[in-house]
């Protein structure tokens, strides 16, 4: 219908500008948030981190501005990291795309606080090497909540799900059961594996926030969706030592096993993958086994 093709782009693009500010704002989280000493809310206005001044309205528009003043503050002339324009772009793509995969539900605005808590980590993991609990905890309720008001069966899979539903239960408590699945499942193999790899080299492998972000991923994405994400989140993980390598940018093979690199913010690139591809990919492997 002509009108509701209307309304879909203006939503779109609405959902699109929204996500440029919300990336604004998640700039703001992925600095000041592990910083001692420095609040979210206060100072309200941006200030530059190199000599301290606020940053005026005009220099502070998501994305335009960075491009405007040439990558470099207005007042002293040090480079803007171009962290901030990656951000305010990569948020306003993720949030256009809720919208196409959900539509203005309680699931696009869920989804939404949740890829832009996986943004947050990621940038702040690959940084600082820490997730703060901030951003993991109160995610994991609002993971738990929207399993139960909308249930949704890429929780669980169809087979699980009609095995649940034969059993009489009701379809909110399968839908929360597919979270609880995915929490256990996504925080438990990573826990053992870095249990087994400590008493195996007798050092830490893994940092102490990768179980607990594999379990968030797993609330909001259901238990299938962890063994597909801890392998392509690893072939991420080892194309980027590789080409970091070739780059020269870490030391000789023979100095890496002193090297820790942050594994979060490739498990946030394979979950972000498998947000918005895992059930095409499903669907198609299913597919293929019920081929003649
Ligand atoms: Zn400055």
């Amino acid at each position: 219908m002509h009108l509701s093709g209307a309304t879909d782009i203006i939503f779109g693009v609405g959902v699109a500008l929204m996500g440029f500010a919300v990336g604004s704002f998640l700039n703001v989280v992925i600095y000041r948030l592990p910083r001692e000493g420095l609040s979210i809310w206060q100072p309200r206005r941006s200030f530059c981190p190199a000599c301290r001044n606020q940053i005026p309205w005009h220099d502070n528009i998501p994305f335009l501005s960075y491009l405007f003043l040439r990558g470099r503050c207005r007042f002293c002339g040090t480079p803007i990291s171009a962290r901030y324009p990656l951000v305010e772009l990569l948020s306003a793509i993720l949030a256009f795309s809720l919208y196409r995969k959900y539509g203005i539900t309680w699931e696009l605005l869920f989804y939404w606080y949740f890829v832009c808590a996986l943004t947050a980590i990621a940038f702040i993991d690959s940084e600082l090497m820490v997730i703060p609990d901030l951003l993991v905890l109160p995610t994991y309720i609002l993971g738990f909540v929207i399993a139960v008001v909308t249930p949704n069966p890429e929780l669980t899979g169809t087979l699980v799900w009609a095995a649940l539903d034969r059993a009489g239960w009701n379809p909110r408590l399968i839908s929360l059961a597919g979270s609880v699945m995915g929490f256990a499942l996504g925080f438990l193999s990573l826990f053992l594996a870095s249990k087994a790899y400590k008493l195996w080299r007798g050092k830490d492998g893994l940092g102490a926030g990768d179980p607990p972000l594999l379990g968030l991923i797993g609330i909001f994405l259901g238990w299938r969706s962890i063994f597909p994400i801890l392998f392509l989140s690893s072939v991420i993980g080892l194309l980027s030592v590789m080409l970091s390598l070739a780059a020269g940018k870490l030391p000789s093979r023979g100095d890496l096993g002193g090297v820790r690199l942050p594994f979060g913010p490739f498990l946030v690139l394979a979950a972000l993958f498998w947000l918005f591809y895992g059930e095409p990919i499903i669907g198609w492997y299913a597919s293929l086994l019920t081929v003649q």
